[in-house]
């Protein structure tokens, strides 16, 4: 059979024909004004998807970029940080300040549990010179969302910081940057905002400005003063060549989802995960998640009995060109994600649940054809109603 391929991973994501094509257009140059507008235009757009007002400054590499950006800008070796993790992106976030040589109180939750708040305040409470606070938003590597509202009051009245990582969650989950108080929120291009992979971006509220300004760790190519700078000159720009192509792709994604609108893009996603897991339920297999409140960016599922998650995984793209992800880390082979955030919608969860049935029965986990695309089919019409 011909081959098609369905990239259902929680990054990259698929991107909307028209970011695609607006890449074949001819370079312009990074010092005129047409690129100016093109920049201010995406930067903008960025601000109202994030839902703020601080300073948001782009960078040309992957999320992690940002996330060492806020490392590196934010404190100083010696500098005392609380890092909440529960999977392999909070991880990131201590290995980051480990080799920026903070002393990393860490404060590691369940991978199937989302961060307590009440252990957060105890620790600021009894640690008074933690001088930052690390978060995952929506921790791709087991599913689970952080209530990440709750987490900013508990640091909002305290000396420290609130950073968060939302690479997977800005753009199709809740969040609201100023709001909720989170003073530097990183993302990436390459999951809700449905752009290829290599630009980062940062927002940097007033009091995360006052820790730059005292920061000692060196930063030179993530410099966020030096960003900050640039953009706020008369012809805003970043201080190094950016990467041109990437800032058209961004440019007309942002305006796509500012199109769909904020709030439709949150519950097209929430109605993408009911769906998807009512459809794994009702074929038999378990979420991983015992968290499931805000948890609608990726699907973490249970590998059923005798099946590895990575048999589902290779035979899911071998067979059927459906490529999801397995399990990271600790949960190797145990559990297998789909992905549904950024340009999905129903149809496109439908292919992957059908896939995923003829896998099941293919290994050995028999079920009924149609049985879980069946229940999905249902929560999409109570949802859709009206
Ligand atoms: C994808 C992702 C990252 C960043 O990974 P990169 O490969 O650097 O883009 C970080 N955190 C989370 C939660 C992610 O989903």
């Amino acid at each position: 059979m011909i081959r098609k391929e369905y990239l259902m991973t929680p990054g990259p994501t698929p991107i909307p024909p028209e970011v695609s094509l607006v890449q074949a257009e001819p370079i312009i140059h990074h010092r005129t004004p047409a690129y100016t507008e093109l920049f201010v235009r995406m930067v903008e757009g960025l601000k109202k998807v994030l839902l703020t007002e601080n300073d948001v400054l782009t960078f040309a590499a992957s999320g992690t970029g940002a996330m060492e950006g806020a490392v590196a800008n934010c404190f100083s070796p010696g500098d005392r940080v609380l890092v909440a993790a529960g999977g392999k992106f909070g991880q990131r976030f201590a290995e980051i300040a480990r080799e920026y040589r903070l002393e990393v109180e860490y404060y590691e939750y369940a991978w199937d549990e989302a961060a307590d708040v009440e252990v957060i305040s105890r620790l600021l409470r009894e640690k008074p010179d933690i001088k930052g606070v690390f978060v995952t938003h929506s921790e791709t590597s087991t599913g689970i969302v952080n209530d990440i509202r709750s987490i900013g009051e508990a640091v909002r009245d305290t000396p420290a910081i609130l950073v968060v990582d939302s690479i997977s969650g800005a753009g199709a989950l809740e969040l609201r940057t100023d709001e909720w108080n989170i003073d530097v929120l990183v993302t990436g291009s390459q999951k809700a905002l449905m752009t290829p992979p290599g630009l980062a971006a940062a927002a940097v509220s007033p009091k995360a400005w006052e820790y730059v300004e005292k920061a000692g760790s060196p930063a030179f190519y993530f410099s966020f003063s030096k960003a900050r700078k640039k953009y706020r000159s008369d012809t805003p720009e970043t201080p190094f060549t950016p990467a041109v192509s990437l800032v058209m792709a961004m440019s007309k994604a942002v305006d796509i989802l500012l199109q769909e609108g904020l709030e439709a893009a949150w519950e097209r996603h929430r109605m993408l995960a009911l769906c998807t897991r009512a459809a794994v339920q009702a074929m038999g297999l378990e979420l991983f998640p015992k968290v499931l409140e805000r948890a609608y960016a990726v699907t973490a599922i249970k590998a059923p009995e005798g099946i590895s998650g990575g048999e589902i995984v290779r035979h899911m793209n071998r067979v059927h060109g459906v490529i999801i992800a397995g399990g990271q880390e600790q949960l190797k082979g145990k559990i297998f994600r789909i992905g549904h955030v950024g340009y999905y919608n129903f149809f496109d969860m439908a292919v992957a649940l059908t896939a995923l049935e003829l896998t099941l029965n293919a290994l050995g986990f028999p079920l009924e054809p149609g049985s879980g695309v069946g229940a999905a089919e249902r929560v999409y019409l109570e949802l859709t109603a009206g």
